[in-house]
């Protein structure tokens, strides 16, 4: 604290990220990044935008970015909200479509970057408890509310709400948002994007972090109804006109031009991802079904902070949560087969 502080910023509890070590030969498997890295069209496109043309100031609404993702999911670029990260595209969304009179509902074991943004733009929330299986029930959001949001595949549970259960929660929110953030979609999910032309009130995030390999580039998007994307373009251009850089834009069109490189990395990601499902039930872990990019499971007989502590001892890093219901959870986020054996040798050592 300190007295040149504006009030509000006593107040802020911020985001903290999974750790980024600054040791080489880590096996890194906390922060669900791509494990096979960037496409080399992406790779190519970025270098060759690297030159002289960073003088000038990048396209402010980066036009042809939003044209490619508008023929990728076949909407309008009217339609298409672009940011860097997806983080920023969902603290614009906080600031400009869920300051209602009433709260916003998430669920209870969710990204907890929610509560964060409700803390920035004091936006109230309510937290809406998964069932027991740590299932979304989309009758729990058929209560008054201000917007909801809930990521599909959720995180960290990695768990999946098929399309119709989203509609569900759409059909019932006509008067207010609903924001489908789907980082981790392209491991085994349908988009609701399929819905947007019907709904209005449907917003769906995506990013190109995780099954695009871009982390380190920051980009996110959103697509939905022109009148929501246009709340976004008013608040963006309030904020920051040039969130993109000319690098991530080039990388980010590249990225979405290759779609073989895109496919072959999502189902390596995928076929690794059974194989240690497999393998952690074999060990006696509880593993919860994951379309996404990590597997969150639990031993029925160690406690989750004392594993990831183990496993740390031997280089693996994992994710852990010290919060209500999933304290004994471990996410781990799904490596490379050689990162794989490296972390079920050692948990085979430690169990
Ligand atoms: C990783 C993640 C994001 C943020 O992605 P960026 O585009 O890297 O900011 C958003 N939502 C969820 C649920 C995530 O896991």
């Amino acid at each position: 604290m300190s007295k040149y502080w504006s009030p509000v910023v006593n107040d802020l509890v911020p985001y903290v990220p999974g750790e980024q070590p600054k040791l080489d030969n880590l096996v890194k498997l906390n922060t669900n990044e791509n494990p096979y890295g960037p496409s080399p069209k992406a790779l190519a496109a970025m270098a060759e935008v690297i030159g002289d043309s960073l003088r000038l100031y990048p396209d402010p609404e980066s036009v042809e970015l939003k044209q490619t993702i508008a023929d990728y999911y076949r909407v309008t670029p009217e339609q298409v909200f672009v940011g860097n990260g997806s983080d920023e595209v969902l603290a614009h969304i906080f600031f400009g479509l869920f300051q209602h009179e009433q709260p916003i509902l998430f669920p209870d074991i969710s990204y907890s970057f929610y509560p964060v943004y409700c803390g920035l733009y004091r936006v109230e929330s309510r937290a809406v408890p998964l069932n027991e299986q740590f299932e979304i029930d989309p009758s729990d959001y058929a209560q008054p509310n201000g917007g909801v949001i809930f990521p599909n595949p959720n995180a960290p549970t990695g768990r999946y709400l098929p399309l119709a259960q989203v509609e569900q929660i759409v059909a019932a929110n006509p008067d207010r948002v609903v924001v489908v953030d789907e980082a981790y979609v392209d491991f085994g999910g349908d988009t609701a994007i399929a819905l947007v032309d019907r709904y209005p009130n449907l917003l769906v995030t995506q990013t190109l972090s995780k099954s695009r390999s871009l982390a380190g580039m920051r980009v996110g998007f959103a697509i939905g109804d022109c009148a929501l994307i246009e709340a976004l373009q008013r608040v963006k251009n309030s904020f920051n006109s040039y969130p993109l850089d000319r690098v991530a834009q080039a990388g980010a069109k590249a990225a979405f031009e290759d779609e073989a490189y895109f496919r072959e990395a999502c189902d390596g990601v995928i076929a690794q991802r059974d194989r240690v499902s497999e393998a952690l039930e074999g060990f006696g872990f509880e593993v919860l079904p994951s379309k996404a990019n990590f597997v969150f499971a639990r031993h029925p007989e160690r406690r989750g902070e004392d594993l990831m502590t183990a496993l740390r001892a031997k280089g693996i890093i994992v994710r852990h949560f010290n919060k209500p219901r999933i304290s004994d959870y471990l996410r781990i986020t799904i490596g490379t087969q050689e990162q794989n054996d490296a972390l079920l040798a050692g948990l085979q050592e430690i169990l």
